[in-house]
């Protein structure tokens, strides 16, 4: 007669699977349990700090749901003082290839500070003072309709002059969100640009304290909003300074109006919709760049419906 004797687990020696993973993404975690012939090798799983990841209890499958890091532990279910931790780092998703290589042609005088250029065919190229057509209205007439007003640059008059050297690349993958900081108007924001060669203003789109969105950048140029992240990224700029901070012995602090938050979400839902940009492709200023846009106080991508 065989007596079957139990085996105590003794320890967790290693947790495999990986250490970091994408948003988005699953990877399976596995506790390697000693002795290999323990009697109960179940493992209970559990996040023991960050929000970065969730994990599932019985599985050990872990989804990245945010960038950050979180701290994963397997637990022995016979013998719970027995378990050991893995450190889980999530990122974002690479951004995808450029959308165009360039013939052989580069057109000159295109440098602007911060753009991400890169050659294109000299047919994408508009000739200077050939005029644009209203893409966005086009967009809007046809998928959707917004709450608030969209002004296009005619209506707000935008100054036209550098239009000549915007590049023409329709393709958008992504988007960005921006705060305005202090200068927080269509036309002011237009000037400042301007005044840096960056054919005026740099955003698609600026969405006003009262919700309109003013048409800034046409969508099918590049725009001028985030260095090295412009082909291909859709600029969204709120009107406003969302990182407090203490100035002449006044604390300053603003937050996005409910109307920006509305004019936010149709404008950025139907972008979406129309270029098939996925909930992974919005991103911060901050995400991309080292700066503080578009500020502490810029609500979550969760409560924004992003994620
Ligand atoms: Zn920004």
């Amino acid at each position: 007669m065989q007596v079957r004797t139990y085996i105590p687990v003794t320890g967790i020696s290693n947790i495999s699977g990986t250490t970091s993973l994408q948003v988005g993404q699953t990877r399976q975690l596995t506790a390697h349990v000693t002795p290999t012939n323990a009697s109960d090798r179940r493992i209970t799983w559990t996040v023991t700090s960050g929000n970065a990841v969730t994990v599932n209890r019985n599985t050990g499958m872990i989804t990245g749901v945010r960038t950050g890091t979180s701290t994963v532990r397997a637990t022995s279910v016979c013998r719970p003082n027995i378990w050991r931790e893995v450190r889980i780092t999530v990122v974002n998703p690479p951004p995808p290839p450029p959308p165009r290589q360039g013939g052989a042609g580069t057109p000159g005088g295109l440098l602007w500070k911060g753009a991400s250029i890169m050659p294109i065919p000299p047919t994408h190229v508009r000739a200077p003072g050939q005029t644009h057509g209203n893409i966005f209205r086009g967009i809007l007439n046809r998928e959707s309709s917004l709450t608030h007003s969209f002004i296009t640059r005619a209506s707000w008059g935008a100054n036209s002059s550098q239009s000549g050297n915007w590049i023409e690349v329709r393709t958008k993958h992504s988007i960005v969100l921006h705060h305005t900081g202090r200068t927080n108007t269509a036309t002011a924001i237009d000037r400042l640009h301007a005044n840096n060669d960056w054919g005026g203003i740099g955003y698609h789109f600026l969405i006003g304290r009262n919700g309109n969105v003013y048409e800034g950048r046409p969508l099918d140029f590049v725009g001028v909003h985030t260095a090295g992240h412009n082909t291909g990224y859709i600029g969204i700029a709120l009107a406003g300074d969302f990182e407090p901070r203490w100035q002449n012995g006044w604390f300053f602090a603003q937050e996005p109006t409910t109307a920006q938050i509305t004019s936010l979400r149709e404008l950025v839902g139907l972008l979406q919709r129309h270029y098939g940009i996925g909930n992974h492709r919005i991103f911060k200023h901050s995400d991309l760049n080292n700066t503080s846009c578009p500020g502490s106080r810029f609500p979550s991508f969760q409560m924004l419906g992003f994620r």
